[in-house]
């Protein structure tokens, strides 16, 4: 017995928008029925795909205007945009403890080849999405391209990045964190927030839903498939672990946690192995692309010791930590982990046994040691660290370092987020620093803003870094082939104008099997 009739079908399929006309509008996207949310795909493997919706006819409520029941929805994956051709197809089911969201995993699909999916539910069709599946496992695979972005706060810019990054008609996208931010509103920007500072399950979920409302970031989901990581504003910002920025205490926010990590994983299109247990949830994971790269996607921010060179009164006075440091011995104690050891030991065991041709660690904070002018005296010529980047943690990101040296692991790079800048720079052995081992790129922010009038004189101050922006706002574009690894660096006009030009502010070249950048 099918759930819906032939002619409900076609209603739906004829009322719901088209991937093109999504694409086409801009600011907010106005849906009616269940799918205001838009739909996503993500994780891609060389058979399958997860496909992401969630129902929720009033978005901005905390049960999206569902009933608190599970409801049926079908699910179709076809060659074709027109889906004659229909390839796969069954019935999943939206629980109302998870949202309404779902996250269907199909499977039995040809390795390396574009589908289309939709949803049906309560009689309507939703929009449209195009994805691809990874190549065949060693596969050779002659070009791959990938878009990436970070930090997409709401209130400070449209989402024009996301239009071109359509435009470019990447393979897949990464997003390396502060996918939401969970700040009050505060005016100034070019829109605000609408719900006050989310602390449980239902504000996040509103939260979420404000961003995914945007006709612009529905498009880019709808494009290609997704692999996601967080940083810290999906929580609370600069949280390590258990500890928030205010060194509160610790049950209170790992509950707060747990609610973050549970709308994280309602809005995202990650496979069930990632579905949260309470304050804890298994993000890390490698993405293989046939034999040309292999994707290690790491967590900084769950498992991490707390920030170092602390003043002692701060914590037990639960007060505000201190995010920039002067140097002092906890922060080279080896005992300091970013990833948690389980993590780490995990991570450590990919690098010594992908044999892909690129390996690409994508993580949310700038790993590159840096030490930075205090912004406030720059004159004086004193160094700080970053408490809440791999700055705190320079004992972690040596063993990663050696890791890559000691397993020969083929071309190591590493792509990053969070600090809201463009950044490029060679890393080097740490027991030789003539050695250079692999390359960071740092692909800018969608819209989150970094005012700092000294932080390109501070990165040039540090060896390795060979471009630094922090003004111009975008996303980085990579195309990989077994033989280079060509970066752009995609800049927009001004992230403030929905309809913002774009130019490529710096290129770059990696090419295989000699470590270091060269500029294109
Ligand atoms: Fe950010
Ligand atoms: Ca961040």
């Amino acid at each position: 017995m099918p759930l819906f009739s032939r002619r409900q079908w076609l209603a739906g399929a004829i009322a719901a928008p088209t991937l093109l006309s999504i694409g086409a509008r801009a600011g907010s996207a106005s849906a009616e029925g269940p799918f205001t949310l838009g739909v996503a795909s993500g994780d891609p493997e060389p058979d399958g795909i997860v496909l992401w919706t969630r129902l929720a006819p009033r978005p901005l409520e905390g049960d999206g205007g569902m009933p608190p029941h599970e409801v049926p929805v079908r699910w179709e994956v076809a060659e074709d945009e027109r889906f004659a051709r229909l390839v796969r197809f069954g019935d999943a089911r939206a629980e109302a403890r998870w949202g309404h969201s779902v996250h269907v995993e199909v499977t039995g699909l040809a390795p390396g080849r574009p589908y289309y999916y939709r949803f049906i539910a309560q009689g309507i069709a939703s929009p449209v999405g195009r994805t691809r599946t990874a190549p065949a496992p060693g596969a050779a695979v002659d070009r791959l391209r990938i878009c990436y972005g970070s930090c997409q706060k709401y209130e400070v810019g449209y989402y024009a990045a996301w239009r071109h990054a359509v435009e470019e008609d990447p393979d897949l996208i990464l997003f390396l964190g502060d996918y939401i931010y969970e700040g009050a509103p505060s005016p100034g920007g070019v829109r605000m927030h609408l719900n006050p500072e989310p602390m449980d399950l239902a504000g996040y979920r509103v939260r979420y839903a404000t961003y995914k409302l945007d006709a612009l970031l529905q498009a880019a989901h709808a494009t290609a498939p997704w692999a996601v990581t967080w940083d810290d504003h999906e929580v609370a910002n600069d949280y390590a672990n258990d500890l928030d920025e205010n060194n509160g205490e610790r049950a209170p926010f790992l509950l707060r946690r747990a609610a973050a990590y549970q709308a994280y994983w309602e809005h995202m299109p990650l496979r069930r192995r990632s579905r949260p247990h309470g304050a804890a949830m298994q993000l890390y994971r490698t993405l293989d692309w046939g034999r040309l790269a292999q994707f290690q996607i790491i967590d900084d921010r769950q498992f991490r010791s707390g920030h170092p060179c602390q003043p002692a009164d701060l914590l037990p006075a639960h007060k505000k930590y201190l995010p920039l440091v002067p140097d002092c011995a906890e922060r080279h104690d080896p005992r300091r982990t970013i990833l948690g050891s389980t993590q780490e030991d995990w991570l450590h065991r990919a690098l010594g046994s992908s044999r892909a041709q690129w390996n690409l660690l994508s993580q949310q904070t700038l790993m590159t040691s840096y030490a930075r002018l205090d912004a406030d005296h720059p004159d004086e010529g004193a160094r700080l660290y970053s408490a809440d980047t791999w700055g705190g943690y320079p004992a972690a990101r040596e063993r990663i370092l050696r890791r890559w040296r000691d397993a020969h692991t083929p071309n190591p790079l590493v792509l990053s987020g969070d600090i809201h800048a463009f950044a490029a720079s060679d890393m080097a052995d740490p027991d030789d620093d003539k050695r250079i081992l692999a390359s960071e790129f740092v692909g800018g922010s969608i819209t989150s803003l970094f005012h700092d009038a000294t932080f390109k004189r501070s990165t040039l101050l540090n060896p390795g870094f060979r471009f630094a922006e922090n003004e111009i706002k975008g996303y980085g574009r990579i195309d990989l082939t077994p033989g280079r690894c060509d970066v752009a660096f995609r800049g927009l006009a001004d992230a403030r104008d929905v309809n913002s030009a774009i130019s490529t502010i710096a290129s770059f070249v990696v090419e295989a099997g000699r470590p270091g950048m060269v500029a294109a």
